[in-house]
């Protein structure tokens, strides 16, 4: 089943994870996940720049290694980057110590205290050690952008029936998604700029802001 907003209980039941910012103001958190990666984004950073819209980035390391001028180009746009472990590890699967050490490896290519878990699967040991180092940021709602059985429409109105002022939406700046993405992207930027909202990035001052 696909829920495109997180219920309220998992919320409350994983409460030290950020699922979304208590803001009553009209600011909006958009995240990609999987990047970066050629084409999609920077595609993705022009359409941002034109909303003046900033946003935060959980890149996969070795895309990093792989895409460093993308990777620059998206720290050089005034964007906010966080660890999405090198090979894009399901926690669930995976040995504490692989788990911890890929998240390590991540770290080596690009420096943040912002960590997305893959597939937001992560497991309850491995998260109390990486709490330790990194925030970790959930979402509250999923665009559903990577799955084929989505219409772009439906992408959108994911996104446009469910966020609001303090919400933290994923999205991913990768092939598989780049249909919905780059549909639904510009559209929902639209939708909430002229309600008056604002994109701003996760940082650890905000994160600070409200002891999270
Ligand atoms: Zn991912």
């Amino acid at each position: 089943m696909f829920l495109a907003k997180t219920p309220a209980v998992i919320r409350l039941l994983m409460p030290h994870y950020l699922w979304k910012f208590p803001d009553s103001n009209r600011k909006i958190y958009l995240t990609f996940d999987d990047g970066p990666v050629p084409g999609v984004t920077p595609r993705v950073l022009e359409i941002l720049r034109t909303y003046a819209a900033k946003a935060t980035f959980f890149c996969v390391g070795d895309n990093v290694r792989k895409h460093p001028d993308i990777f620059r180009q998206v720290t050089d746009d005034g964007h906010a980057v966080g660890n999405h472990t090198y090979h894009h590890l399901n926690g669930w699967k995976t040995s504490d110590k692989d788990y911890l050490s890929d998240v390590e490896m991540c770290r080596s290519v690009l420096p943040s205290r912002l960590f997305r878990p893959p597939y937001g699967r992560v497991s309850r040991s491995q998260a109390s050690v990486l709490r330790r180092n990194y925030h970790i940021v959930m979402w509250d709602v999923l665009s559903g952008d990577y799955s084929k059985d989505i219409s772009p429409e439906q992408c959108l109105s994911n996104i446009t029936n469910n966020a609001g002022p303090g919400s933290i939406i994923v999205m991913h700046d990768s092939l598989k998604a780049e249909r919905n993405l780059l549909f639904a992207l510009p559209r929902m930027l639209e939708h909430y700029a002229s309600a008056g909202f604002h994109f701003e990035v996760i940082d650890e001052q905000k994160l600070r802001s409200h002891s999270l």
